[in-house]
């Protein structure tokens, strides 16, 4: 195969890969979930490369330009985000992560600070947890890791990957008093997953106020 065709080939992955971020910004920007041009996105292209949103873009208005090609386990992209490892290390740990979103929701923001001493937050019984992957029944209990936050993102992420391997199945984590991550096997999935995340952790925060 000619080298221009290899080219054109792993470019027109990263336009996919950009389309999708985009779409994941855009819908979280639409919804007040990234305020303050905080949040980031990002979606695999293949085993070794990323496409993720660079730093300091508002995600609300993000277009193609400002989402950078990184490497999962190179060095740090001149323009990526702070957060930028928390994506990456998703994607080296679990091959099939395909998109991974952070959020900033106020449920999000709320709850992993009242339940940051016990480690996790518990979504149970309700029928949304239907829309995560893999999961067909409400009686079903999906337990949110919740790790505190720290501004040193590379040991962050080393805490949060080793706080998922001895989780159960896990969509997505809280950093306390941060926000949310989540992920899914494409844009759509990880977009399905927010929406479902933002959903149940209202009601949850709802439910508590009502106790
Ligand atoms: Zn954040």
């Amino acid at each position: 195969m000619p080298e221009s065709h290899v080219q054109s080939r792993s470019s027109s992955s990263f336009a996919d890969a950009a389309r999708g971020v985009v779409a994941m910004a855009h819908f979280a920007g639409e919804r007040h979930w990234v305020p303050a041009t905080s949040g980031n996105f990002s979606v695999r292209i293949d085993g070794r490369l990323a496409a993720v949103t660079a730093s300091g873009a508002d995600k609300a208005r993000l277009t193609e330009g400002e989402v950078i090609e990184a490497e999962i386990s190179g060095p740090k992209h001149p323009r990526a985000s702070a957060e930028a490892p928390l994506h990456l290390a998703r994607y080296a740990a679990d091959a099939a992560v395909g998109a991974v979103a952070h959020i900033h929701t106020l449920p999000a923001t709320v709850l992993s600070r009242r339940h940051e001493a016990a480690g996790v937050l518990r979504l149970e019984g309700w029928e949304l947890l239907k829309a995560f992957s893999g999961i067909q029944t409400h009686e079903t209990a999906l337990d949110v890791p919740i790790v505190p936050n720290d501004q040193d993102t590379d040991r962050l992420a080393a805490l949060v990957e080793e706080r998922l391997k001895v989780s159960g199945p896990a969509y997505g984590y809280l950093i306390a008093g941060h926000g949310l991550y989540v992920w899914g096997a494409s844009a759509k999935d990880a977009i399905r997953h927010m929406e479902a995340f933002d959903f149940l952790l209202t009601a949850q925060l709802h439910e508590e106020a009502a106790r």
